[in-house]
């Protein structure tokens, strides 16, 4: 998949998912954009669809928020997720298991749009900051 032209909406989005490390909810892009001219909701929702066909955001189901994508090469790659239910950061995994699985699951008369693998829990920091209470 080709990367299509970025306009400068789509930078300003990328750019705040990239400075951030926790995945960014649809309203916090829109609150830290606000002041580079996007304004309406509509246009990041836009912008974030663009994104995501492109491979170079992806959006995170559990959460209803967005990530970079931390590929060099996005072209096309499905990935899986692991998300810290406490402090939401997210770590993006590729492990080809995943399609051969779903491609079974599903038999040869489906047609597999989009697999989505999410693993929920907490990670290590938290777990330990839980445990120092
Ligand atoms: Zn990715
Ligand atoms: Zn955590």
């Amino acid at each position: 998949m080709a990367t299509g032209m970025l306009n400068s909406n789509d930078e300003r989005i990328l750019g705040a998912l990239a400075a951030s490390d926790r995945p960014l909810s649809a309203y916090d892009i829109l609150e830290q954009v606000r002041s580079g001219g996007l304004k309406a909701p509509v246009q990041v929702y836009r912008s974030l669809a663009k994104l995501q066909r492109q491979g170079l955001v992806h959006r995170i189901e559990a959460l209803n928020a967005f990530i970079r994508c931390c590929q060099a090469d996005h072209g096309g790659h499905r990935p899986g997720f692991v998300v810290c239910r406490d402090c939401g950061r997210v770590r993006e995994f590729e492990d080809q298991r995943m399609a051969a699985i779903a491609e079974s699951a599903a038999g040869s008369d489906f047609d597999i749009e989009r697999i989505s693998v999410e693993v929920l829990g907490h990670c290590g920091r938290c777990r330990g900051a839980a445990a120092s209470l």
